[in-house]
């Protein structure tokens, strides 16, 4: 093929579509889809990733210019990711050149040039053919290709490192096979000296001449140098392992490292420094685990999955498991026969950090198959991890929600625990849900998805028990009870407006209180949950529980201190803040917002000398810091752990057997219309982490509002009866399942601007829905539906000098509303470009706050 279509990495618009290149005839080989080339572009060399090779119509442009260099050997991504990115960015409206990116670790987006030098997959090799196992590379049958590998092996040998673009021109018809030798290990791609990287090196030795004349020159060693003469002879005895670690041989034959220094001199030996993989996780134990005898209800779950992964058929399945269920075994035994099946898996979790139990689990089980993508590795280290799964030499890839594009080839199943989390949506471009793409990616290879929660979104619920005919529905599986058979906890609501009527004005109930006293004087643990997310703010009365919202979009207002009065983020409606309360006329109504640091103080206050883990953002920003607190509680030095949500997360110790939710409203009046969802899944969360072993858990719920329907399903477990009840509110505002949403939000240094230019935008867009016949039909009985929300201020009305607007699209059905929004967006280029405004597109936003 001698055109190339390139996604250059120049992310406008503009430049948002595959420019040709030629290949250049030594390049020819090379190039598959998926390299990652430099390419001429204006008056400078750009970086892009070839996306389709096409052969010469000859109806090209002559001036069509030659891709300059090849910058990896083995591509970073494969076909079938550079598929995926495709369809990413038309489902998600984002540039393609940040949808490859993000596939790629942020490694390989350097400039520096690459080197290639030698595995050290040799020994294996040789050791494996001598036990006469399957090997990539047969040593001792002489064919061309052998001999060719052989002298470059020699070559790259002989120089230690050679640059990329010097091998590929001395073995042009060769592009096979050095593929080949990379990916067994035998040669190793790097960014050499320069490297960010650091790569870490293991001093190794090896003879530098053939076996012959390292036997002749034995033969007439000089006798003052007896030593280097033991060298030599020990290391031709040992011929078949070499290259060797040189620690080792000082060690064995107890000699200085001045001795080989004396030999390399001679030109008999050469050290050179071999590359080892950084394993984050090295030197920490992990206790093997065995498959557990399943419960019925896990087998019932298990055969279900197993079944279809069998067949090597694309399906979904949602795994709803209350907490303790023992979801993550059924998730180590389907990955089980996943790998018996000669594929592999890739496991998603919603943070990796926060998860240190999970891994502790599959490491258990898995050991070396397991790669980890933490989000808090170096750079380097992310970049080992990574590789070691494109060369498979694992099994297993767990991680964040980019580990979703782990580039295995032969994936059979992906699981994705807490499937409701929002943080499987990236907020920045390509603003993609991990979900979706795993669902994708998913069927390109025939393989399973399995999306578990004990609170489902809502999105993959509804999915699942409508059995539309979409294939992307997932089937329902159900594990109502926990594995070990013990209940789930009691959980109590307190009334805090009754603590307010009876003159308790402190931050704990007295149920609460005299809960933590219980605790302290047995010695039993607590956790401590401050729900609230963000900076929000809203206004509620301490006396009644009455919050103010937006009477159009049944989402509280949000307080504006400077202005003194309540808005709504999604329509713009605005009200003075009110003095006294609207319902009951008492003055104990202002806004709300509780920090850790003064829960803490005012248990230090209460509770002298009692010992509080405190874990909020302020506390855990250190890499590691996650960890070192969870294993301080681990070890009871603590009686308290308090924290925001992270101490909700897929926490298990034994000991805790009080949770106290300080305030549960606060999620619920945020500004969201999920805010109810989000509430009874933090809810019981943070529930399911009291009583999971012998000592039975107790769980006090302080609310302002404990009539609300998700405090009052949560506190009894009953998903279903909370989602009943929320689907109908969805239903009646028409806010998804049963429509979809596309948040625009335009950014301006000048407010007036801003303003103009975000009308134009609503605008244009209303004319074409209207054009289209689309417009207006937004209400619970028609199919397809188009309606637009605002102009109206941003949540966060003001970055960084910028000021931000933002409208809401509502639609469903078979109206391209993504397609119309990002052509809106384009229309409106040359304000983009001539007035400096910004436009970024969420498709299915998650944080709407
Ligand atoms: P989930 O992920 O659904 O919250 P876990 O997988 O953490 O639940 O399981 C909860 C507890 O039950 C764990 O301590 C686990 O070891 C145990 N468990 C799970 N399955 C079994 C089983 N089949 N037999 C015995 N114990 C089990
Ligand atoms: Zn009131
Ligand atoms: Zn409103």
């Amino acid at each position: 093929m001698e055109i190339a279509k390139v996604i250059v990495d120049v992310p406008v618009k503009q430049t948002d579509r595959p420019f040709d290149y030629l290949v250049p005839e030594s390049m020819r080989e090379w190039i598959e889809i998926g390299s990652r080339v430099g390419v001429p572009f204006g008056h400078r060399t750009v970086q892009g990733f070839v996306i389709d090779l096409v052969p010469r119509t000859g109806t090209e442009s002559f001036k069509l210019k030659p891709i300059q260099e090849l910058l990896d050997i083995v591509p970073p991504l494969s076909e079938d990711l550079v598929e995926l990115a495709e369809w990413m960015s038309e489902r998600y409206a984002s540039n393609r050149i940040m949808s490859l990116q993000v596939m790629v670790p942020t490694a390989l987006k350097g400039k520096a040039e690459r080197y290639i030098s030698l595995g050290d997959a040799l020994d294996g090799q040789k050791a494996a053919s001598d036990s006469g196992e399957e090997v990539l590379f047969v040593w001792g049958e002489e064919s061309t290709s052998e001999k060719v590998q052989q002298d470059i092996i020699r070559f790259v040998k002989s120089r230690g490192q050679v640059p990329l673009q010097q091998l590929s021109r001395k073995y042009p018809n060769h592009a096979a096979l050095i593929k080949k030798l990379l990916l067994g290990g035998v040669l190793l791609e790097s960014q050499a000296i320069k490297d960010k990287l650091n790569k870490k090196t293991m001093k190794s030795i090896d003879l530098a001449v053939d076996v012959a004349a390292a036997e002749e020159a034995l033969t007439s060693f000089p006798a003052k140098a007896q030593r280097q003469k033991e060298v030599l002879a020990f290391l031709l005895e040992m011929k078949e392992l070499l290259p060797m670690a040189m620690k080792e041989l000082l060690s064995t034959l107890q000699v200085s490292a001045a001795t080989v220094k004396g030999l390399e001199e001679k030109g008999l030996v050469v050290t050179e420094d071999v590359e080892v993989f950084r394993d984050p996780y090295q030197g920490r134990k992990f206790r093997a685990t065995e498959p557990l005898n399943l419960t019925d209800e896990q087998q019932h779950v298990y055969n279900n999955i197993n079944g279809r992964l069998q067949e090597r058929r694309h399906g979904v399945f949602l795994l709803h498991g209350v907490t303790g269920s023992g979801k993550t075994e059924v998730y180590l035994q389907t990955i089980q026969r996943c790998i018996e099946q000669d594929r592999q898996a890739i496991v998603l979790v919603p943070e990796i950090a926060l998860t240190p139990q999970m891994v502790e689990r599959f490491k258990g089980r898995f050991g070396d198959q397991v790669a980890v993508m933490h989000s808090r590795l170096s750079g380097g280290e992310r970049y080992d991890e990574w590789r070691k799964i494109r060369e498979g030499q694992v099994k297993v890839a767990i991680g964040a929600r980019s580990a979703v594009f782990a580039p295995f080839s032969r994936l059979g199943l992906i699981i994705m625990d807490e499937e409701h989390e929002t943080s499987y949506k990236q907020e920045e471009t390509p603003k993609y849900h991990a979900r979706d793409v795993a669902v994708k990616r998913a069927q390109q290879h025939q393989a399973v998805v399995v999306l578990g929660s004990a609170t489902p979104s809502l999105e993959s619920y509804y999915a699942a028990r409508s059995q539309s005919n979409d294939e992307f529905a997932p089937l329902l599986l159900e594990m109502p009870t926990r594995a070990l058979g013990n209940k789930l906890p009691e959980v109590r609501i307190v009334d805090m407006r009754e603590e307010l009527k009876d003159g308790n004005r402190s931050m704990f109930s007295r149920a609460l209180h005299k809960g933590l006293e219980e605790r302290l004087e047995r010695g039993e643990q607590t956790v401590l949950l401050l729900n609230r997310r963000g900076y929000s703010t809203f206004v509620m009365c301490r006396s009644c529980g009455y919050v103010a919202g937006c009477p159009e979009c049944d989402i509280s207002l949000t307080y504006h201190q400077r202005s003194n009065n309540l808005r709504c983020h999604y329509c713009g409606y605005a009200e003075a803040a009110p003095e006294v309360c609207p319902d009951c006329g008492s003055e104990h109504i202002r806004y709300f917002g509780t920090g850790t640091q003064r829960v803490e103080e005012e248990l230090a206050k209460l509770f002298p000398g009692i010992r509080v883990i405190r874990m909020d953002v302020d506390t855990t920003s250190e890499k590691g810091s996650h960890e070192k607190l969870l294993k301080q509680f681990r070890e009871k030095k603590a009686d308290v752990l308090l924290g925001t949500q992270m101490v909700a997360k897929g926490l298990d110790f034994p000991d805790v057997t009080l949770v106290g939710v300080i305030t549960a409203d606060s999620a619920l009046n945020l500004p969201d219309f999920r805010a109810a969802e989000k509430t009874f899944q933090l809810l019981t969360q943070v529930a399911g982490r009291a009583g999971r072993h012998q000592l039975p858990g107790e769980v006090f719920v302080q609310s302002y509002t404990p009539e609300h329907y998700s405090i009052g399903h949560a506190s009894q477990h009953d998903y279903v009866s909370f989602v009943r009840e929320e689907l109908l509110h969805r239903r009646n505002l028409q806010y998804p399942p049963y429509c979809r949403l596309i948040l625009v939000t335009f950014s301006h240094e000048q407010l007036p601007v801003l303003i103009r230019l975000a009308e134009n935008y609503t605008r244009i867009l209303k004319e074409q829905a209207n054009a289209a016949g689309w417009l207006g039909s937004l209400d619970r009985f028609s199919n397809d539906a188009f309606d637009v929300l605002g102009p109206v201020a941003s949540p966060i009305p003001r970055i960084k000098n910028r000021y931000r607007f933002q409208c809401m699209i509502k639609w469903r059905g078979d109206v391209d509303a993504i397609g119309l929004a990002l052509a809106t967006a384009r229309r409106m280029d040359d304000d983009v470009q001539a007035q400096k405004l910004q436009i970024s597109l969420d498709v299915d936003p998650q944080m709407l706050m």
